[in-house]
């Protein structure tokens, strides 16, 4: 009997596979709406300038990454510390308690992805689970969140998030999930431009869920995929993230700097483990130092520097905060643009306002399921989950 006979076939990434389709067509007037990939106004992806700078131009304090002098030597199993600290500034705002109190632990993760499996491998051997290991997931999410709870042995359970019906937020089903849950439950939130809805809590509602987690216990997995991608603004992006922490919830944070930076295929992430005192922190650390050395050894080096080099000098700072404008600017006005076109110019009967009101690259509608990037570009309405 041949060896692999029963393994069963499975069916192809449906995201890549539709890019693997795209690529194939010769259709000159051909849209991905797919992937959750950045595109410019010719359709084609944009590597940020600063990226371009980082890389190249000379700079008055720092290495460059065109500097022969670099070498190709391992990094720590925590990565790049420059960079690592940099990026829990950055999300959970350098003047954050967490921060100041040494109980932030930072670990350089394979981009987001590779912060969530390590999150949810790390809660898998240590969360004190109140009975069988099972994480709340908003309905919908992120389609590869529930393999990757899966493939640790964590349940996904749905919590009500879209309500198809206001093509908006179902608060009351969100509030009910995290009143109702067990306490010690642990929900996963999209810390801003919530894939695959573009439908975001406003800052009070998110300061209910944070009342609701503290007094039911709950602990709070954030996925921060989008930071600066959904209004422009760094800070403002990263408001919940930090709300919660100011709270005092426990948390994590998952952080991607695939599209605020442009680095999709350079996988460049991090996860921010927030622990109640510098002691526990410690110990935090020395585990996920522990599993990511089974697992990855130490993450890469291209990616974070270019990162850290961005983050790490004031000048580089500024312009990446103009880039990430240029994107989340395009975006916005895609929106704005696309509704113009379907209420003014066309007529189009409906209310369309949840085009604008939705943030990020991705929308939902009616059909609630049949989420898909924002694009101008055709009137492809298919069925794609958006992903990435
Ligand atoms: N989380 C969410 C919600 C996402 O949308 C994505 C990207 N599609 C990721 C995580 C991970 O992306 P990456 O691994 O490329 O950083």
């Amino acid at each position: 009997k041949e060896l692999w006979q029963d393994v069963p076939l499975a069916p192809p990434d449906s995201i890549f596979k539709l890019t693997a389709a795209f690529k194939a067509d010769t259709f000159e007037k051909k849209v991905n709406l797919g992937v959750g990939a950045y595109r410019d106004d010719n359709d084609k992806p944009w590597v940020l300038p600063v990226v371009q700078k980082a890389s190249t131009h000379s700079l008055a304090s720092q290495r460059v990454l065109s500097d022969t002098s670099l070498d190709h030597e391992y990094l720590p199993i925590t990565g790049l510390a420059l960079f690592t600290s940099a990026a829990a500034n950055l999300i959970l705002g350098a003047s954050s308690p967490a921060i100041q109190e040494q109980r932030a632990v930072s670990v350089q993760t394979i981009s987001g992805t590779g912060a969530n499996h390590l999150a949810a491998l790390f809660l898998s051997r240590f969360y004190k689970w109140n009975g069988a290991p099972q994480i709340y997931l908003s309905n919908p999410t992120w389609a590869n969140h529930h393999a990757i709870f899966k493939n640790v042995g964590i349940e996904p359970v749905d919590y009500p998030y879209y309500d198809p019906k206001t093509i908006g937020l179902d608060f009351n089903g969100f509030i009910g999930a995290l009143q109702n849950a067990p306490e010690r439950s642990v929900f996963l939130l999209h810390a801003c431009a919530h894939n695959p809805t573009g439908v975001d809590p406003t800052s009070e509602q998110w300061a209910a869920v944070a009342d609701v987690m503290i007094a039911k216990k709950h602990y709070a997995f954030f996925d921060c995929a989008y930071q600066g991608f959904a209004s422009g603004d760094l800070d403002k992006d990263a408001w919940a993230v930090r709300h919660f922490v100011e709270k005092g919830v426990a948390l994590l944070v998952c952080q991607s700097f695939a599209k605020n930076a442009g680095l999709y295929g350079e996988r460049v992430g991090a996860l921010h483990v927030v622990s109640s005192n510098e002691e526990t922190a410690g110990r935090v650390k020395s585990q996920l130092s522990v599993l990511q050395r089974s697992e990855i050894s130490n993450p890469p080096t291209y990616g974070a520097r270019v990162v850290s080099l961005i983050l790490n000098d004031a000048q580089l700072f500024e312009e990446w905060k103009e880039d990430i404008r240029t994107m989340a600017g395009r975006i916005i006005a895609m929106r704005k643009e696309l509704h113009r076109l379907l209420t003014e110019e066309l007529k189009t009967p409906g209310n369309w306002d949840h085009i604008i009101e939705q943030i990020g690259m991705f929308r939902a509608d009616r059909s609630g399921a049949n989420e898909r990037e924002l694009q101008l570009h055709g009137n492809q309405w298919g069925a794609e989950q958006a992903a990435g």
